[in-house]
């Protein structure tokens, strides 16, 4: 499905980038960095004419350096703006990259705001088809400034099928719609684990509540991420799997959600 960009009138498009599409989450931990990071690799190798950047404006809690392997400071270009750091073909911009790994984040508010800003404003991003951003989980002011301040093709939520994180995930899903952004569907992570000896399969988190959550707000389940080891070591590692192993069925799973949401 093609998604198109709806601006409101504040909204102004970043330079350079045709589509953006944001991975928000309800709650902390539920997989939604994990996503971005594979969701990103996924539109890279379903389509290599395509240019995909990364932005990490998870700025509490960055995780896009460790996952892509990336550290150190962005280079200036001629015109004062920040150039992305490149790895697997990703141009990836974060809060991670211009803080000190062990310092603390404690900026609050403006601090915070202006970080968005440079993020979303001072980046050299070149022409990019698609830039997937890592929102912070929740609904607060730093999603709100995203949502308001540039056109953005479709949100993303990401859920495991807790009641706890589902009921959040519905909270992100209604601040999309609140702020006219599409929300594209719900991906529901961590739903099976099936033992790599054995092969029973384990409900942890429940089976199904993500799609329940989808057929009560009316939005498709945009696929399934099984709860798989390989995916943990190859985040931790920098080694994101749809990277490392891109025939694995896990991978698989990232590629099939990239093909859903462009
Ligand atoms: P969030 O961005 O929602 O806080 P992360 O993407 O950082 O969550 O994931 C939290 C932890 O769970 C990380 O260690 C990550 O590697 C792991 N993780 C995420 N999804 C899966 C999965 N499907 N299987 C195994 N581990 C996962």
């Amino acid at each position: 499905t093609q998604i198109m960009s709806r601006g409101l009138p504040k909204q102004k498009p970043i330079d350079g980038v045709k589509q953006v599409i944001v991975v928000a989450s309800g709650k902390g931990g539920v997989g939604k960095s994990t996503t971005a990071v594979n969701l990103a690799l996924a539109l890279s190798a379903n389509d290599s004419s395509k240019a995909v950047g990364l932005l990490d404006v998870d700025v509490y809690g960055p995780s896009i350096p460790k996952m892509m392997n990336l550290k150190g400071d962005p280079e200036l270009s001629q015109s004062n703006l920040m150039r992305p750091l490149l790895n697997y073909g990703i141009a990836c911009m974060s809060m991670g990259f211009l803080i000190e790994e062990t310092a603390p984040i404690v900026w609050r508010g403006l601090m915070v705001m202006s970080a968005i800003e440079k993020l979303l404003r001072q980046v050299d991003w070149g022409q990019l088809d698609y830039l997937v951003v890592d929102m912070p989980p929740g609904t607060g002011d730093v999603q709100l400034s995203v949502s308001q301040n540039i056109p953005i093709s479709g949100a993303v939520i990401i859920s495991t099928p807790q009641d706890i994180a589902l009921m959040d995930a519905r909270k992100g899903a209604e601040m999309f719609r609140k702020v006219h952004v599409p929300v594209l569907g719900l991906v529901q992570n961590m739903s099976v684990f099936q033992c790599p000896k054995c092969k029973h399969k384990t409900h942890i988190f429940g089976a199904d509540g993500a799609r329940r959550l989808a057929r009560t707000l009316d939005l498709d389940i945009l696929g399934d991420i099984p709860l798989h080891l390989n995916i943990r070591e190859a985040s931790d590692t920098g080694q994101p799997i749809v990277f490392s192993q891109p025939e694995s069925d896990e991978a698989r799973a990232y590629l099939r959600i990239a093909t859903e949401v462009v």
